[in-house]
């Protein structure tokens, strides 16, 4: 079959599963200085399920896009190592502040101007804001089909694709025709992991208001005139051709009033022996509170 343009959408995240005792400030936000930054757990496993479709049918082609501050370079970096042979960085203060309809038009946006392409593939949620609309509204504004939840590419051709979807109470196969978005489970295979080669080859690959940072050394600013491979574009309003009033806090309608740190205590506690009168006298209790049954 005919090899495919997959455009892979990466988020660069906190660490929200490693938060430590001064992750949140007193006031209840997140202390974004004290928590690591990540690749989106679930974007890595739609860049596996990319990479997979790339095994399949040779010639394909895989771009990461990621909307994002300047350091969010590296999940472009890490993509590369892993096997991407594209990315590009959509990074302009005006984007900052966007909630989820902000970010899903200007992602949309970075998507138009890469067409022609046949697939999208979108993490099924990011772990900072949870909300796993983005895929969704993303599709919705390119117009095109979307299947949610994929944990497994069945089969494809070059009309269709077929896709198992992990469901909660089983599974789901649907085909959809091309071009069309995917969102991707956890539950679909981990992301094969950084290939040594690939590490020394894109090591130097940069933005380039990377390139223009004090810090970057005169030899990799070398490096980059005679390799071109290693400029990661950098696009910013202009260049995805966005309107003002639908990027960042201008085209956000949601507004987060106040962030509260909630700690759960137990209200009451119970000692059960394994004896069968307290078992039973337990799972009377669950029914009648509803719990279980
Ligand atoms: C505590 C908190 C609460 C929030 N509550 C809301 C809210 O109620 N409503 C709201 O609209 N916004 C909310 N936001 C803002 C929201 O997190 C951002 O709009 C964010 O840019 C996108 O939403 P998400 O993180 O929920 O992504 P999700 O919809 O969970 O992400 C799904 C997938 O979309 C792709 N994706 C998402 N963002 C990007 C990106 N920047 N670059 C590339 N790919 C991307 C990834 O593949 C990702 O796996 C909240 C943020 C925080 C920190």
């Amino acid at each position: 079959m005919k090899p495919l343009k997959i455009i892979v959408l990466a988020k660069q995240v906190p660490d929200t599963r490693n938060v430590s005792t001064d992750a949140m400030k007193p006031d209840g936000t997140v202390n974004r200085g004290k928590l690591p930054t990540i690749y989106n757990p679930d974007d890595l496993h739609a860049l596996e399920l990319a990479l997979n479709i790339k095994d399949r049918v040779p010639g394909t082609e895989i771009t990461v896009l990621t909307m994002g501050p300047k350091r969010a370079a590296d999940v472009i970096r890490e993509s590369y190592y892993r096997g991407a042979d594209y990315g590009v960085m959509i990074s302009d203060r005006r984007f900052g502040g966007a909630d989820t309809l902000a970010t899903s038009y200007t992602l949309a946006k970075g998507i138009e101007k890469l067409a022609p392409y046949d697939l999208v593939l979108a993490g099924r949620q990011a772990i900072d804001g949870d909300t796993a609309q983005v895929g969704p509204q993303s599709a919705e504004k390119l117009n095109i089909p979307q299947v949610t939840y994929v944990e497994e590419i069945i089969s494809l051709n070059d009309d269709e694709i077929v896709a198992k979807r992990r469901l909660e109470n089983g599974v789901e196969i649907v085909s959809a025709p091309f071009p069309c978005l995917m969102t991707v489970h956890e539950s679909s295979p981990n992301c094969r992991t950084r290939v040594a080669k690939r590490v020394m080859k894109y090591k130097y690959a940069r933005t380039q208001t990377e390139l223009e940072s004090k810090s970057t050394e005169d030899y990799i600013k070398e490096l980059h005139e005679k390799r071109n491979y290693l400029s990661i574009p950098e696009w910013g309003v202009e260049d995805i051709n966005a309107e003002m009033k639908k990027i960042g806090l201008a085209g956000s309608p949601t507004k987060v009033k106040k962030v509260e740190s909630i700690v759960l205590t137990a209200g009451e506690a119970k000692v059960l022996s394994d004896s069968a009168v307290d078992i039973d006298s337990m799972i009377v209790e669950l029914i009648q509170n509803h719990t279980i049954g």
